[in-house]
């Protein structure tokens, strides 16, 4: 492979030692769970989203459901979310009991306002969960009025979206709660699996604070039916090293994609970078004639790409005897969409490399 789609093995040295000393500062205290990177991490997310409260949890998935646990949702209720995502999302709202209904995107991927407004109108939701997908932010703006005007709670899946803005404001700042996952694969990732909850309200916080930990309070009482999510104190010190470095990864991301763009535009769907906005590119996604075709020419020249996600979250075995909401533009582009190599192991002649190949594939 010449040109892998992700690398997560640690080369820098620098890093390598940052890295080093703080798992070491874990050993030295021995506090391996709720040590005090956990709440220092928690300190700093909740600055960095501009938001008075984090939790520190064991997963993305894991953040989602608590964030949807923590407002009550349960049987009986409606939530809406995007029909194109990782299936976490799904699956974190589907088993709180909650009746889950899909909504259609936009050309640029996101979940498409109108089609939630259609839903709403049929049966309001306590919740709406917009992905801000690949690290764009979706149209929280008109989502937030939807949201505001059925009594519904906006709750955003920022999964692939840490450090990203919407005209100055950042990713998880804009719902009642947002979730982040932390895993190695995400803008802001640990060794390992982790997720952050961020929220203002108080009684949410104390409320999700139980909930990560079997639901109980004064370390015996159970309150509430939950499980353990508690992040380890080790990824949480891995994590504070890996926050300073993370608008770093974004700068060159978002250079690998100026890039990319200029040189596709022309030949195939680009990603839409709209003016203002600052997307962390958690993925550079194009939209591709061919696909799959293309897909494999890029392989046979050594270059990886992936395709997420292949199957809509309606489609999903899981979900497609009873799901129900809208589609049909999520249909189209997930036969044509194509992640490209876009990490801080290429070189720009890399980058070139790729969408020369991309080029040469669509003139053949
Ligand atoms: C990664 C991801 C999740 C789940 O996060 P994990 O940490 O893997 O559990 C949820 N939603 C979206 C959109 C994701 O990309």
């Amino acid at each position: 492979m010449k040109i892998p789609f992700l690398d997560l093995r640690i080369t820098d040295a620098q890093e390598r030692v940052e890295l080093l000393n703080a798992v070491g500062r874990v050993f030295d205290h021995g506090r391996m769970i709720m040590g005090p990177e956990v709440a220092e991490l928690e300190s700093e997310v909740a600055t960095y989203c501009t938001r008075r409260y984090a939790v520190a949890v064991s997963s993305g998935t894991t953040a989602l459901f608590l964030a949807l646990k923590s407002l009550g949702i349960n049987e009986g209720d409606e939530v809406i979310t995007t029909s194109l995502s990782w299936i976490a999302t799904a699956n974190a709202i589907s088993l709180t009991g909650a009746r889950l209904v899909f909504a259609d995107v936009r050309e640029d991927l996101n979940i498409d306002p109108d089609s939630v407004r259609r839903l709403v109108a049929r049966r309001v939701p306590r919740a709406i969960v917009p992905v801000h997908f690949s690290g764009k932010v979706c149209a929280v703006e008109e989502l937030a009025g939807i949201a505001q005007q059925c009594g519904a709670a906006l709750v955003e899946d920022a999964a692939q979206a840490f450090g990203a803005q919407h005209q100055g404001q950042v990713a998880g700042s804009f719902g009642k709660l947002a979730a982040f996952s932390m895993n190695p694969m995400k803008v802001l990732g640990a060794c390992g699996e982790a997720g952050m909850v961020v929220c203002d309200d108080t009684d949410l916080y104390e409320r999700l604070q139980a909930l990560r930990y079997n639901g109980t309070v004064n370390k015996e009482t159970c309150i509430e039916k939950s499980l353990n999510g508690r992040m380890d104190t080790m990824q949480a010190a891995i994590l504070l090293q890996r926050l300073r470095r993370v608008s770093q990864g974004i700068n060159t991301r978002r250079a690998i994609a100026k890039m990319y763009t200029a040189l596709l535009k022309d030949i195939v769907g680009t990603p839409m970078d709209y003016q203002g906005d600052i997307d962390s590119y958690y993925s550079y996604t194009i939209l591709a004639d061919r696909r799959q075709e293309l897909k494999n020419f890029l392989l046979q020249e050594g270059i990886e790409t992936k395709v997420q996600h292949p199957i809509l979250m309606s489609k999903q075995p899981a979900y497609a005897q009873n799901a129900v909401g809208e589609w049909s533009t999520a249909e189209k582009v997930v036969t044509r969409i194509l992640c490209l190599p876009a990490h801080d192991k290429m070189s720009d002649d890399d980058v070139r490399f790729v969408a020369s190949k991309v080029r040469e594939f669509y003139k053949a």
